[in-house]
């Protein structure tokens, strides 16, 4: 008996077949010519695959807006995803799974950003990285500071945080692509403001630098984060007195402004 068919019929349902076939365009494969990829414009926020295409290898189903060739190394994720979701499912296998979905999303977010596009979001993902702001592109400030107090030798990235709460903060992510962890410093948005001298966000950008260079210790069952030496160090910063002064009397405002949607 089948008791969900009945359903269907009663509410006069038909079955949607799950792969229309008209609405696929155009094919691709691989770097490897083995995985077959096919767009289908019905398709937004999932993809899909099935085995056997060539000698075993997969066919994987993309959303049609993945097509061009910004999105290559996201086709490449998700060639590997898809030789993996055909095999049988081990803890080991689902493990790898899941980790290729994930860095699957986060990557086609950052490059639908990197386009001026908005990304495809999902609660639980990493937000993706923007270093340019409204009035201040935070790529080139890391890149001055970098020069200027770590010989260049710091190999993070710069974003402005996502989080309301106007606190700057630095974290660890994995980059999509090689799998590999990487420094991330997120700025608070009351930086990112007309009333915010450039010396000031150079001095939050070198202080959250500072953090990388030198971790918190614990002492004692404390974790450290702004020791001695941190303190030291965060004073040989040119602007420092300015930018402590506009850290505690302008940007309290500026995040004030930000939490009630005013613009700042
Ligand atoms: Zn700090």
């Amino acid at each position: 008996m089948n008791l969900f068919g009945v359903q269907l019929d009663l509410f006069g349902a038909q079955p949607q077949p799950e792969n229309p076939k008209e609405e696929v365009k155009e094919t691709h494969l691989d770097s490897t010519g083995v995985v077959r990829f096919k767009y289908n414009p019905l398709l937004k926020k999932s993809i899909r695959c099935k085995a056997g295409f060539l000698f075993g290898h997969p066919e994987v189903q993309l959303p049609a807006y993945m097509k061009g060739p910004e999105f290559a190394e996201a086709r490449e994720l998700a060639a590997e995803w898809a030789e993996h979701a055909i095999r049988r499912k081990t803890a080991k296998n689902k493990a790898v799974i899941k980790d290729l979905v994930s860095r699957f999303w986060t990557l086609v977010d950052q490059i639908l950003v990197d386009n001026g596009e908005s990304p495809i979001s999902s609660k639980g993902r990493v937000p993706p990285i923007c270093p340019q702001g409204k009035y201040h592109n935070l790529d080139k400030v890391l890149e001055a500071i970098n020069e200027t107090y770590f010989e260049n030798k710091l190999t993070c990235r710069i974003t402005w945080s996502n989080r309301v709460g106007g606190l700057s903060f630095h974290s660890i992510r994995k980059d999509p692509i090689t799998g590999e962890d990487f420094h991330l410093i997120s700025i608070s948005k009351g930086y990112d403001a007309a009333n915010c001298p450039l010396y000031a966000i150079a001095g939050v950008v070198y202080h959250e630098c500072l953090h990388i260079v030198i971790p918190p210790v614990e002492s004692n069952g404390r974790r450290i984060v702004h020791g001695c030496n941190f303190r030291k160090q965060e004073k040989l910063y040119i602007y420092f007195e300015e930018w402590t002064k506009w850290h505690k009397e302008v940007l309290p405002r500026n995040i004030r402004c930000l939490r009630k949607h005013k613009p700042i």
